[in-house]
């Protein structure tokens, strides 16, 4: 394989367009978006620009995995990250028992931080941490590790698909507890009797070793990834979806975008929503059996957002996320339509040289696109004046919540832009906005598993939806698929050569 078409600029198509163009491959990415990057998008509301997609980003620590891809790619030092605090990663405020807790990073400091509210579970505490470690050890690609190819998630241990909250739930009889072990349910879409342990496990891992922040937006990392790409002869079209793509005999012969440009290549990469795909290919590309046992993967659920302009010198720079929970035990519960909003995280993106106030804060409220389900005929700018109110008032909701948790920021903030479901879906092309795309059930484990090959032969498949989501999922996935291009355990070898 000589030349590949990537369809999608975002976290997933552009990785693995740097590897491949880094590779010698003749890489073309065609984006249909007027900038690159999807969930690294940025963009600019009163004079603040505001990260969309990437607020925090793990796998970035001394020995991170996805460092080591960046080192590979020669990108590392070019990076501009900040480390949040090792003392206080995150806080989480249960508003039910007005309790606020902080937690530190490390295997011990997370420990201690725990243990300082629950000194009699300290025991519990370190089995817990143990047994995350241990079951997160058995992931090859996640360690960077030459493996037979894909994730083997039955041989490793029975709990690696045990629901997340049972998982938890062997390590303590605390309910308090479990919901703070559980507290990163909102960054993978987390439902009760549903989630696999090992997604918990992966992020919760993650974090523990430690988590990072783009400095001055996310969307200067795009440019490296595709800094990487060009340097090595590959092209980037934006401005110019997909539209089409000719398939025969499971085999692409070539695609055909918005604009009427047609190109060819050796192989193709979906970097987009499986769902996005099928529209722009023949329905007999795929086996129809594919076809319905993917249609009916359950996506995550999506957000509501708040990019709030901060008054200068008002409010102070938090060098960690905030999460408010409105009642302790629904964490595992965002998915409440009744309830809404459930709780929200809040964190302020670091500038350059980033001084003791904030500029801005983001507000990210996890919501079903049922909520928007009566405006989903409509497009970007064109929504009416019935959604304006709407997000309106849904922003007051959430305003009240962020003053509950820190009283007086409503008199710190200068302006608010909000951003919904919709938003989401019609920014990422993602289905129904899904934050993470498809949902992973332990109950149905081989619907979550999306295998990066397809019967389509020279058409392979990146992003989100095939694993793990993120910063720490996408870029690992890139990896497979590439391999499944140059070869299997290829890149591994170069990115984590093995010690002598
Ligand atoms: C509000 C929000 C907050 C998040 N916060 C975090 C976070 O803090 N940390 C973290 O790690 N993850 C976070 N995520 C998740 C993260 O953004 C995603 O997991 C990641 O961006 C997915 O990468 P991807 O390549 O699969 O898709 P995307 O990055 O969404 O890229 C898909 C690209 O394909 C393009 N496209 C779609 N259809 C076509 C077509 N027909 N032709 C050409 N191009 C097309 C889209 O325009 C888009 O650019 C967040 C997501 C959201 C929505």
């Amino acid at each position: 394989m000589k030349s590949v078409i990537i369809i999608g600029g975002g976290l997933g198509g552009l990785f693995c367009g740097a590897i491949l163009a880094k590779e010698g491959l003749d890489v073309t990415v065609i984006e249909k978006n007027q900038t690159i990057g999807g969930g690294l998008q940025t963009f600019t509301r009163f004079g603040e620009r505001f990260d969309t997609g990437m607020h925090t980003i793990v796998g970035m620590s001394p020995d991170g995995n996805i460092r080591k891809i960046c080192d590979y790619l020669g990108i590392t030092s070019k990076m501009q990250i900040r480390e949040v605090d090792a003392h206080c990663c995150d806080r989480i405020y249960f508003a039910d028992t007005h309790q606020w807790y902080e937690m530190a990073n490390g295997r011990d400091g997370f420990v201690d931080s725990l243990a300082r509210y629950f000194p009699d579970e300290r025991d519990n505490l370190r089995r817990y941490v143990d047994a995350v470690f241990e079951m997160t050890s058995h992931v090859d690609v996640l360690n960077l590790r030459p493996s037979d190819g894909g994730v083997n998630l039955f041989a490793a241990s029975e709990d690696f698909l045990l629901p997340a909250d049972d998982f938890i739930a062997k390590y303590t009889g605390n309910h308090t507890l479990r919901s703070l072990l559980a507290y990163l349910s909102p960054l993978y879409g987390g439902k009760k009797g549903c989630t696999p342990a090992y997604i918990h496990a992966i992020l919760t891992m993650l974090y523990i070793k430690g988590a990072s922040r783009f400095v001055g937006g996310s969307d200067k990392f795009a440019e490296l990834l595709a800094g990487v790409i060009r340097e090595n002869g590959g092209d980037i079209i934006t401005g110019d979806g997909v539209e089409w793509m000719d398939v025969n005999d499971r085999y692409v012969d070539c695609l055909k975008t918005e604009s009427g440009l047609e190109f060819q290549a050796d192989c193709y990469i979906s970097a987009i929503h499986p769902f996005a795909l099928f529209r722009i290919m023949p329905e007999k590309a795929f086996p129809p059996s594919y076809v319905k046992r993917v249609s009916s993967i359950p996506n995550t659920y999506s957000a509501f957002s708040l990019f709030v302009k901060l008054k200068p010198e008002t409010f102070p720079y938090l060098n960690f996320s905030d999460y408010y929970l409105r009642k302790e035990s629904d964490i595992w519960s965002f998915d409440q339509p009744d309830q809404w909003p459930v709780g929200l995280l809040l964190m302020t993106p670091p500038e350059e040289n980033q001084q003791e106030y904030a500029s801005k804060a983001i507000i990210t409220v996890p919501m079903l696109f049922s909520e928007v389900e009566r405006w989903a005929h409509t497009r970007v700018g064109h929504r009416g004046d019935d959604y304006q109110q709407w997000k309106q008032e849904k922003a007051e909701q959430v305003l009240q919540l962020a003053e509950e948790m820190h009283p007086g920021f409503r008199k710190c903030i200068d302006h608010v832009n909000t951003a919904s479901p919709l938003t989401i879906r019609d920014y990422y092309g993602s289905r129904d906005g899904a934050l993470y795309g498809f949902s992973k059930d332990c109950n149905n484990i081989a619907l979550s598993q999306l295998p990066v090959v397809t019967k389509v032969r020279n058409l392979f498949l990146t992003g989100q939806c095939n694993n793990l989501h993120g910063f720490c999922g996408v870029p690992l996935t890139a990896i497979n698929t590439c391999e499944a291009i140059l070869g299997i355990n290829s890149l591994i070898r170069k990115i984590n050569p093995p010690e002598n």
